[in-house]
């Protein structure tokens, strides 16, 4: 069925009219703020993959338009530069929220910008959402539970946050969006949907992040050392993206509220990983020791019991399936451009 006779019926039902006979499926709206950054645009694949029309707010502080470019011919697809901070009015069936820097390197640029786009681009999209009658769905963080005294995290866990340090700004912010969302639920009666995503890696992230994957993948391409921060013995479980977008639509879609975690439960030390890497891209490749940042949680894996049990979601892409699809992207895309500027 046609975009156009969806609509039609659509029309007819607001008009209170009847609907013809086959075209009852709705196909819905959705805005997906951020949606031109990494996550957002695997997103945005998979929604308009599934028949929706998509509207996407971004203000490209770490988003691309390359990582969308082959929708912009498709008339289901729109794109809008606008800071979530600022309020916008658009209507909509759901509501992805994914608006917000999620590098470290990133977040602490401006971290009073990051603040302001937690909590009030939450705010504003929070507003949209019961002003039109939306689902709501945020992507919180692991970050939530801090340096964590609990291990693995399970959701009812509460934290151990540092609440001024330079990492406060976005596991701060992260968590002020929670209780937003959790507000709006319960007092003013919005559909929402949070997702507390672990470390998610693969095709689409930017090259110079500054995060652990995307700093060794592109390292040991261009066979430069490996930069392991501190000791190396500090943990964290890695997620394909792929499973990431699974877990959240079917989140969005499903009856729970949430939070859920959704990463993968495989935990690597940083060491480990540079092992991976070095096996999958460069053998050679060096590593060297740097001084670690500041308030680097030791330790980060999820308990995902919830997620298996109640949106029947786990994921199916290990650590070393999933590099390998990463490093393709890379490559194209470092030696791409190499040879563009060298030539
Ligand atoms: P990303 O930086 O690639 O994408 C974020 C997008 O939001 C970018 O396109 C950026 O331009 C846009 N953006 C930032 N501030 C904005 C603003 N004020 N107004 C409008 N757009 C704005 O990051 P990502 O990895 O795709 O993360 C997406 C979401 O998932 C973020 O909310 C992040 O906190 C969350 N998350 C990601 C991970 C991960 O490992 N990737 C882990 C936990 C949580
Ligand atoms: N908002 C928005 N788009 C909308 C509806 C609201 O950006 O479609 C913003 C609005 O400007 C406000 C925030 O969302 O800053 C919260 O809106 P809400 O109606 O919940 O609160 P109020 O405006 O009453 O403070
Ligand atoms: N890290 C590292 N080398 C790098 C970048 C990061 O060893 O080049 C470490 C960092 O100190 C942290 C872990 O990798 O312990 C994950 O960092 P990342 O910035 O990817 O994400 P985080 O989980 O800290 O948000």
């Amino acid at each position: 069925i046609t975009y156009e006779l969806v609509d039609e019926a659509n029309r007819n039902i607001n008009a209170g009219g009847k609907v013809p006979l086959g075209l009852k499926k709705k196909k819905l709206r959705v805005l997906v703020t951020g949606g031109a950054g990494f996550v957002g645009s695997h997103l945005v694949d998979r929604l308009i993959e599934r028949g929706d029309s998509v509207i996407v707010v971004d203000n490209f502080f770490t988003g691309r338009k390359e990582n969308l470019l082959h929708h912009f011919r498709n008339p289901k697809f729109e794109m809008a530069r606008h800071d979530v901070v600022e309020p916008i009015l658009l209507e909509v069936d759901q509501v992805y929220h994914l608006a917000c820097p999620a590098s470290p390197v990133h977040y602490k640029f401006n971290p009073v910008k990051t603040i302001k786009t937690n909590v009030m681009g939450t705010l504003n999209m929070l507003g949209l959402a019961k002003r039109v009658g939306a689902r709501f769905l945020l992507t919180s963080t692991s970050e939530v539970y801090g340096d964590p005294l609990q291990h693995p995290q399970v959701e009812t866990y509460w934290g151990n946050v540092n609440p001024i340090g330079v990492r406060s700004c976005y596991d701060e912010g992260k968590r002020t969006a929670e209780t937003l969302a959790m507000d709006y639920h319960r007092g003013l009666n919005v559909e929402v949907r949070i997702a507390r995503i672990f470390n998610t890696y693969g095709p689409r992230m930017c090259i110079d992040d500054g995060r652990v994957v995307s700093n060794f993948v592109a390292q040991a391409l261009r066979k430069q050392p490996l930069t392991v921060y501190g000791d190396g013995k500090q943990t964290r479980s890695f997620q394909y993206v792929s499973d990431l977008v699974e877990g959240l639509m079917r989140l969005m879609e499903g009856d729970h509220v949430g939070p859920f975690n959704l990463g993968n439960p495989g935990e690597f030390t940083m060491l480990e990983l540079a092992k991976v890497v070095q096996k999958t891209i460069y053998p050679n490749a060096k590593i060297e020791f740097r001084a670690n940042t500041e308030d680097d949680p030791h330790k980060r894996k999820p308990d995902i019991s919830k997620a298996k049990q109640l949106l029947g979601w786990e994921p199916t892409v290990s650590l070393r399936q999933g590099l390998p699809r990463m490093v393709d992207d890379f490559r194209q895309r470092i030696f791409g451009n190499e040879k563009l500027n060298s030539g």
